[in-house]
């Protein structure tokens, strides 16, 4: 039985995490329990699933969950705070843990699941965008388990073979083909992009996801971060990460090998099925979703991105090859960007602008730590603030 941690449970990956768990009570129990500000939600959660312990944000969330609990009769153990995310992440009665925190607010409990070696189950793509060698190291270091949730990535590891252990040449593997819908301004006209409004550019075509990442779909800077993602978890080198815009979002991702075989993996756009696949993985387990059915699919379409249309997906790849601090900068400077957009303080075509800007004055550092690599975002994050306010 696999007790699980749950950072993010009142999230978006939390609920289909959630879903999928409770069609396998045998299987799976909740050790940890884990939000921010969505207290009541929270307290739901906690009713339903009993974990031993539940973690929110601050000391005044964590005595209404108590209040809340209490009057339920829920004896579960309620703390606060990221020492407390970290403790749950890393605790000896947890097995699995899923990374589903948005933002770099989730790099030290994930971190600190690696180093536990624990199963790691990495939704929270940032974590590793931010920290990159030092995240892998920390997993080979420990003899943790790292299982990709994003799509994409999950997409990929299926269609590795089993013993690849991040060295494409060693399989002959020629190319990573990481397929983007494109998000819901694919084809917009270019010189309307300034009016998006928070609502629109959260409304994605395929998928229901969280506010940040859906405007991260929206400026293709996720497809851009998952490039980054892809490079880490892969070993591929960003000469072997081909972006593929595919609207349908049937193919969550390919592989192409040197004897000219392309291998993909398909699937109704729901992300119970890599949390399905991950949290039982190498067996296979029931999601709740159902199969594509190729009778009703007219057709799948693929094109080239248009790398002008979108800034972000290409401020991305240039990060990856300068290496160093440069993508903990560019995810800090896309934090801000796209909460700023949210507040309403900036419009939409701003957010690339002020990244590209905040790259341009941060100079890339030799990552040396943990220390170091925060030292970068709060800088990064500091002057993209300045650039909202000026
Ligand atoms: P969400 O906004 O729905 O949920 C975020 C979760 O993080 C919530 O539980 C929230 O309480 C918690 N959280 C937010 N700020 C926090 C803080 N400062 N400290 C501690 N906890 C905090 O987001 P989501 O869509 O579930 O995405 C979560 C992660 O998974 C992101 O990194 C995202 O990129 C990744 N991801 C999501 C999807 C998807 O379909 N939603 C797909 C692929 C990857
Ligand atoms: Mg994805």
């Amino acid at each position: 039985m696999q007790a699980i941690t749950l950072l993010g449970a009142t999230g978006s990956i939390g609920a289909s995490t959630l879903d999928v768990v409770a069609r396998h009570p045998e299987l799976y129990r909740i050790h940890a329990l884990t939000g921010h500000s969505r207290v009541e939600e929270l307290a739901a959660l906690c009713v339903r699933f009993r974990p031993r312990v539940a973690v929110v944000g601050d000391a005044s969330s964590a005595s209404r969950l108590s209040a809340l609990l209490q009057a339920q009769g829920v004896d579960t153990e309620v703390s606060w705070g990221e020492a407390a995310l970290c403790a749950v992440a890393s605790a000896p009665e947890c097995t699995t843990v899923m990374a589903a925190i948005v933002g770099a607010a989730g790099l030290k409990p994930t971190l600190a699941a690696a180093q536990a070696g624990k199963k790691v189950l990495l939704a929270n793509k940032e974590a590793l965008v931010i920290s990159g060698q030092l995240f892998m190291d920390a997993i080979a270091g420990s003899g943790a388990t790292l299982l990709p949730i994003d799509s994409e990535h999950n997409a990929i590891f299926q269609c590795l073979p089993l013993a690849y252990q991040r060295q494409p040449q060693q399989y002959g593997i020629r190319r990573i083909l990481l397929t983007a819908s494109g998000g819901p301004f694919l084809d917009r006209d270019l010189s309307t992009l300034a009016d998006v409004t928070p609502e629109q550019a959260v409304a994605h075509p395929n998928w229901s996801m969280g506010r940040k990442i859906s405007v991260d779909s929206a400026t293709m800077m996720n497809k851009g971060l998952e490039v980054i993602e892809a490079h880490w978890l892969f070993g591929a080198s960003p000469d072997q990460i081909e972006v593929v815009i595919h609207p349908q979002s049937v193919i969550h991702s390919m592989v192409a090998y040197a004897d000219g075989s392309v291998l993909a993996q398909l699937g109704n756009p729901d992300m119970r099925t890599p949390i399905a696949h991950a949290l039982a993985f190498p067996e296979r387990i029931e999601s709740g979703v159902e199969p594509v059915d190729f009778t009703r699919i007219a057709q799948l379409n693929f094109r080239p991105p248009d790398f002008a249309r979108v800034p972000c997906l290409k401020l991305a790849f240039d990060a990856l090859r300068a290496g160093g601090s440069a993508a903990t900068v560019l995810n800090a400077a896309n934090e801000v960007a796209v909460e700023a957009f949210l507040g309403r303080m900036i419009g939409f075509r701003r957010i690339p602008e002020l990244i590209a800007q905040v790259l341009e004055q941060v100079p890339v550092q030799a990552v040396d730590g943990l220390d170091s690599l925060l030292e970068q975002d709060r800088i990064a994050r500091d002057l993209a603030w300045q650039l909202v306010r000026a």
